[in-house]
C-alpha cells in the first residue's frame, strides 16, 4: 500500500509524457502544414492524420478559392480585351490624378505612349478637360466637357465619373469629329438645297406675277415669259432628278449592270449626244480612241451619265471657237477616259473641291447648273472600281479624267 503513490506518479508521468508527445507530434505537423501553405499551397496534403478535419476544411477552402480566382482571372480577361478594343478612351486616375490606367483608345486620343503614372494634366494637355475632371473630383458629380483642338481638326468630349469606390476618378474619352462633321454636311446641304431652290422659285413667282398683271395678254411679253418659266421649271426638275439619283447612289440603292463595254462605243454614244450641243455652242467636238481597246466591265447607261456630265461642262465653260477632246486609251490600271477643252479653266484651289455636292466655282458664270454633277459622277466611276480626277490651267482649258478597271476574266 505505500507503494500506491509511487505507482500514481509512475502513471501520471506516462500519462503526461504520452500528451506531451501528442502535443509534439501535433505542433510539427502543424508546421510542417504551415511551412507547405507557404511554400508550395498547390501540394498541399489532404490528409495528414490527426489535422485530418483542419486540411480538410482548409483543402475546401482553398478550391473554392481556386475557382473564384480563375473566374475572376477570365472576367478580367474579358474586361481587357472589351477596353483594348473600344474606341472610346477609358483612364482612371487616383485622388492625386495620378493616371493609374489607360487603354489604348486613350492613349491614341491624347497622342501620348506613356500614360500611366502620369498627371491627368500632363496626359490631356487642354485646360478646359483638366478643368472637368477638377471639378469632378472637388464637387464628386459628373462632368462632361466637349472642346475642339483645332491644331489637330478634332472634337473631343470628356465624360468625368467620380470612383465610388476610392476618391479617384474614371475619364471616359469620346472622339466626336466624324460626328460633327456629319452634322456640318447635313447642314450645308440643307442650306445648299434651300439656296437652290429659292432663286428659281423667286423668279417664277415674278414671271408669274408680272403675267398676272397683264403682260399675258401681250402678244409679245407673254410667250417671252412662258418661255422662261419653262426653263426655270426645267431647272427645278433637273435639280430634283440630280439629288434623287445622288441620294440612291449614296446609299448604294443604285445596282450597277454590269456587262462587257467596248470603250469606243461608250465614248461615241456620248459625244453623238452632245454633237447638236457643242455646234450650236461654237465648238468643235472630236472623239479619239482605237477600236481595239480591250472592254471594261461597266453599266454602260450609268457611264455613259458620267462622260455626258462631263463633256457638257466642258461645252459650258468653254467659249465659241474652243474645242472639245474626247479620248480613251488603255493604261496600267485599266481604260483611261479624257475630255480635254480649251475653256476657262478651273483655279488650282478648286480642282480638288469641285467633285463636292453643290460646289461651283464661281456661281455667277455657271449661269445654269446645280453643282451636283460631278459629284453623281464620283459616285458612279467609283462604283465601278475607278477614280476620278481633273487637271488645269486656268484661262487655257481642263482636262477631266477617269480610269475604269479592265474585265478581267
Ligand atoms: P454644274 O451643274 O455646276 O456644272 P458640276 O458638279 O458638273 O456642276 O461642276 C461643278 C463645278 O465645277 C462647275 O460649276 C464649274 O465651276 C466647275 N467645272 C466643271 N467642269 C468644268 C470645266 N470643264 N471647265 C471649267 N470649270 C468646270
Amino acid at each position: 500500500m505505500d507503494q500506491l503513490p509511487l505507482y500514481l506518479a509512475i502513471i501520471f508521468l506516462v500519462i503526461a509524457l504520452w500528451f506531451a508527445w501528442l502535443y509534439y507530434d501535433l505542433k510539427k505537423s502543424m508546421n510542417e502544414y504551415a511551412r507547405l501553405a507557404r511554400i508550395s499551397p498547390e501540394s498541399l496534403p489532404t490528409d495528414i492524420k490527426k489535422i485530418e478535419n483542419l486540411s480538410n476544411a482548409i483543402a475546401s477552402l482553398k478550391s473554392s478559392f481556386d475557382l473564384r480566382l480563375s473566374t475572376m482571372a477570365s472576367e478580367n480577361a474579358r474586361l481587357s480585351t472589351v477596353f483594348e478594343q473600344m474606341i472610346d478612351g477609358v483612364i482612371i486616375a487616383d485622388a492625386n490624378g495620378l493616371i493609374q490606367f489607360a487603354n489604348p483608345a486613350a492613349k491614341k486620343l491624347f497622342e501620348t505612349s506613356h500614360a500611366i503614372g502620369h498627371s491627368v494634366t500632363e496626359v490631356v494637355r487642354n485646360h478646359q478637360l483638366v478643368e472637368a475632371w477638377r471639378r469632378c473630383q472637388q464637387t464628386r458629380e459628373i462632368q462632361s466637357e466637349t472642346v475642339e483642338l483645332p491644331a489637330r481638326r478634332q472634337f473631343l468630349q470628356l465624360v468625368a465619373i467620380p470612383d465610388t469606390h476610392a476618391s479617384g476618378s474614371l475619364l471616359l474619352v469620346q472622339d466626336l469629329t466624324r460626328v460633327r462633321r456629319l452634322e456640318t454636311v447635313r447642314r450645308d446641304f440643307i442650306s445648299n438645297v434651300s439656296h437652290e431652290l429659292r432663286t428659281p422659285l423667286a423668279s417664277l413667282k415674278a414671271l408669274t406675277e408680272t403675267l398676272q398683271s397683264g403682260a399675258l395678254a401681250d402678244p409679245d411679253a407673254g410667250p417671252r415669259f412662258l418661255g422662261r418659266i419653262s426653263t426655270e421649271v426645267d431647272a427645278l426638275t433637273q435639280m430634283a432628278q440630280e439629288l434623287l439619283d445622288l441620294s440612291r447612289i449614296e446609299s448604294g440603292q443604285v445596282e450597277l449592270m454590269l456587262a462587257p463595254l467596248t470603250p469606243k462605243s461608250l465614248i461615241t454614244s456620248a459625244a453623238d449626244r452632245m454633237k447638236m450641243q457643242a455646234e450650236r455652242a461654237g465648238l468643235k467636238l472630236s472623239v479619239n480612241c482605237e477600236d481595239d481597246l480591250p472592254n471594261i466591265h461597266a453599266d454602260k447607261s450609268r457611264l455613259e451619265q458620267v462622260l455626258v456630265n462631263i463633256i457638257h461642262n466642258a461645252v459650258k465653260f468653254t467659249k465659241p471657237g474652243g474645242e472639245v477632246n474626247v479620248e480613251a486609251v488603255s493604261g496600267e490600271d485599266g481604260i483611261r477616259f479624257a475630255v480635254q477643252d480649251t475653256g476657262v479653266g478651273i483655279p488650282a484651289e478648286s480642282l480638288s473641291r469641285i467633285f463636292e455636292r453643290f460646289y461651283r466655282v464661281d456661281k455667277s458664270r455657271t449661269g445654269s447648273g446645280t453643282g451636283l454633277g460631278l459629284s453623281i459622277s464620283k459616285h458612279i466611276v467609283e462604283a465601278h472600281g475607278g477614280r476620278i480626277w481633273a487637271e488645269s490651267d486656268e484661262g487655257r482649258g481642263s482636262v477631266f479624267y477617269f480610269v475604269i478597271p479592265l474585265l478581267t476574266t
